[in-house]
């Protein structure tokens, strides 16, 4: 894994929720890992929002469904998304759009950001249109009640899924 940045690298930063990992977020994540010489996926330690799976483990399916891209890490952050930014040498935020509603909460996250420090560009990635329905929310709602997830999630996450609701039944 690099740690170190040469200051000639381009380093995206992708951060987000991740509860879970969705093919939504992959394609993303895919896409933008090509056009930055390194990807750090941020997951957000948010004590505000009660998630279903930790941070840990948000972190060790993110891993475990990039292990095919080198240049992809994956780390966390409960500081601000700025200044975790600048601790990793990366300039810009990689935030994916599935619609308009999407948008405007994002332009006002990007426009904050980039208040807080000018260096900083957020880069909106349009969502593959086959994902464009899809959210963590949704997966875990239909996970919930034993629904099929296959086409939503990667086999890890299914698994993953699958234990958490069994074990509270
Ligand atoms: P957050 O709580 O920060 O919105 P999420 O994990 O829900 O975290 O989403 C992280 C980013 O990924 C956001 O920019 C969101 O719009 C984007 N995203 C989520 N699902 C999809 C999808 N199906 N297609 C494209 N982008 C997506």
């Amino acid at each position: 894994m690099l740690t170190n940045n040469t200051g000639n690298e381009r380093v995206a930063v992708y951060p987000g929720s991740f509860d879970p990992v969705t093919y939504g977020h992959l394609d993303i994540i895919r896409r933008s890992a090509k056009l930055y010489d390194r990807l750090i996926v941020a997951v957000l330690n948010n004590t505000s929002k009660n998630p279903l799976f930790t941070v840990e483990e948000r972190k060790q399916l993110l891993a475990e469904v990039t292990q095919d891209l080198p240049n992809v890490e994956i780390d966390s952050f409960r500081d601000l998304l700025v200044r975790f930014m600048k601790s990793r040498q990366a300039n810009v935020i990689i935030r994916g759009i599935r619609s308009v509603t999407d948008f405007e909460y994002e332009l006002q996250l990007a426009s904050t950001n980039h208040l807080l420090d000018n260096e900083i560009d957020t880069i909106f990635m349009m969502t593959n249109p086959k994902y464009s329905y899809l959210s963590s929310s949704i997966v875990k709602e239909i996970a919930q009640f034993d629904g099929e997830v296959k086409e939503l999630v990667p086999p890890a996450v299914e698994r993953e899924l699958r234990k958490k609701y069994d074990a509270r039944k």
